[in-house]
């Protein structure tokens, strides 16, 4: 029987090689610290996970299909219209969502270069064509991605801060890049790191969402609010891309102990607060001590950091990950991103950030 002799997938989803998530554990090493996946050391707020343990008696219910609770209380702390904000399982299933929507064959959407992997997977998953741009500096290139745009682009990805180089666009810049844009082409500002910037030039895309028509902006639970197993994502978009993604998405995309969870984490400000004061301390002296090493530091703004090891010598990414790994410490590796020569390390507790400098000093010095 031939291969052709059997249900074929749409074109372009034989191309997408499936997002291999960061690794968890390591072989016959007793106790290990996951730094692999921007996962916050904090935990979630204590009132979400007591929010967990209520909606457990209810599981027979089927969830509020609009999550209004939590769409009310993003729109409390942040400011803004509750009829603007969509929530999904996971900022993940937005990008899909809107690749699907907006995207289809013979379409081209646009992502830079080091750009978050599942911008490629969701495009040729919308049976569109991906167009990769390159960056200056570990940046993306406002001017590269307008000059990529043609006829037929239908959407632009950017992450800011991008993941995995932790850097960003100031806001000037993402406003030239809105200004420079047909209005046809939607732009989707990914700002799952959002909270984390302390920068007086950033802007998350707030006000390019209220002041136009076709920027949305993704945010997510995962990150600093420490509910990455939920699976909560949301965006603040125009009223008619929300009312389109209203009737692509599944009718109870967000599960109910998803959508408790999430109302208390938002609310817990003073949790936030602690992660980020947690790493203001730890994100530069993790970057000084990887400097002091010899290792060249990509500027960070975010919770995790791209660490480039040297060509030759025998002291590769590979042979770094191998020995921290060895140590109980799991890193990225960022090949698939266009780095195969750095590690990707998210901050973690204070006990994990001192073991991996010293245990990367051993490996340098070995
Ligand atoms: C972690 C991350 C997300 C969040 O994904 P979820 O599906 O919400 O867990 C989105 N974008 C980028 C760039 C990320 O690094």
């Amino acid at each position: 029987m031939s291969a052709l002799d059997r249900p074929q997938p749409n074109p372009g989803v034989m191309d997408i090689a499936a997002y291999v998530p960061g690794r968890e554990s390591a072989p016959g090493v007793a106790k290990i610290w996951k730094l692999s996946s921007n996962e916050t050391p904090l935990g979630p707020s204590p009132a979400a996970i007591e929010a967990v343990h209520a909606a457990a008696s209810h599981l027979e219910v089927y969830p509020d299909g609009s999550a209004t609770r939590l769409r009310e209380a993003i729109a409390e702390v942040h400011g803004l219209n509750p009829a603007n904000i969509l929530c999904s399982n996971g900022s993940d299933e937005l990008l899909g969502l809107l690749a699907q929507t907006y995207m289809g064959p013979g379409d081209e959407g646009i992502f830079t270069e080091h750009g978050f992997l599942v911008y490629r997977i969701q495009t040729l998953a919308a049976g569109a064509t991906p167009v990769v741009v390159k960056e200056k500096d570990e940046r993306a290139d406002i001017d590269a991605i307008l000059a990529a745009v043609t006829e037929r682009t239908r959407l632009v990805f950017l992450a800011n801060p991008n993941n995995p180089t932790g850097t960003y666009l100031p806001f000037e810049e993402v406003r030239r890049l809105q200004a420079g844009l047909p209005k046809k082409v939607l732009l989707v500002l990914d700002a799952a790191y959002a909270e984390y910037v302390r920068r007086n030039d950033y802007e998350s895309g707030i006000e390019l969402v209220s002041s136009s028509q076709n920027v949305v902006m993704t945010r997510t639970f995962s990150k600093i609010y420490g509910l990455a197993a939920l699976r909560i994502g949301w965006m603040y978009a125009p009223a008619h891309v929300i009312d389109a993604i209203n009737r692509v998405r599944g009718p109870f995309n967000v599960n109910a102990m998803a959508i408790e969870a999430g109302v208390q984490a938002i609310r817990d400000r003073a949790h936030v607060e602690k992660a980020i004061a947690h790493n203001e301390k730890w994100l530069p002296w993790l970057t000084d001590e990887f400097t002091k090493l010899g290792l060249r530091v990509t500027p960070s703004i975010s919770n995790f950091l791209l660490v480039h090891f040297p060509e030759n010598g025998g002291k590769s990414a590979e042979a770094a990950d191998a020995f921290l790994t060895s140590r109980g410490f799991i890193l990225r590796r960022v090949t698939g991103y266009g780095f195969p020569n750095a590690l990707r390390m998210t901050v973690g507790t204070e006990e994990a950030n001192h073991g991996v400098v010293a245990a990367l000093t051993e490996f340098l010095k070995g």
